[in-house]
């Protein structure tokens, strides 16, 4: 069976800046399990960051800071690479990746601003796994992907 990366959080890991975890709809996991083998992997506690963090967002000038001003950019490079590689030791070419985050962020994120307002973009994470041919997809578009399972 061929591996999928899900964000870890998406998988009940409790590893989101606030401690917290996310979730799949019960129908999607099912699915997935049934059509993948699951990989997970938070890239910002494989970037080196602890939990909980700061919250941080992608500023306009391509650079993530946190709330209280901190530049952890590096840190979210680091871990976007991490998760490349980790892609490439275990043969994955897609991605269910946690929307708005400003590493697995595949539709929107937030604006930088800490406003709460969310515009178009990708994470960091995200932008470099397809940078290098791996599809990523939010939990709210798994129907995108069983689309494309299902086209030839
Ligand atoms: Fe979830 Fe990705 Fe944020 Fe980790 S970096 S907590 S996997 S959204």
């Amino acid at each position: 069976m061929e591996n999928i990366l899900v964000s870890a959080c998406l998988m009940g890991a409790p590893v989101r800046y606030n401690g917290k975890s996310l979730g799949l709809q019960p129908q999607d996991l099912d699915w997935l399990k049934q059509h993948f083998c699951i990989k997970t992997l938070c890239p910002e506690v494989a970037g080196g960051l602890p939990v909980p963090r700061a919250p941080a967002e992608l500023t306009a000038h391509a650079r993530v800071m946190d709330n209280t001003g901190v530049d952890c950019t590096d840190a979210f490079v680091r871990g976007a690479e991490q998760t490349l590689a980790f892609c490439r030791a275990h043969h994955i070419r897609v991605a269910i990746l946690a929307e708005a985050s400003p590493s697995c962020g595949s539709s929107v994120i937030y604006d930088g601003r800490f406003s709460g307002t969310k515009i178009a973009g990708q994470g960091v994470t995200t932008a470099l796994l397809r940078r290098h041919g791996i599809q990523v997809f939010s939990q709210h578009n798994v129907a995108e992907l069983k689309q494309c399972l299902r086209s030839p």
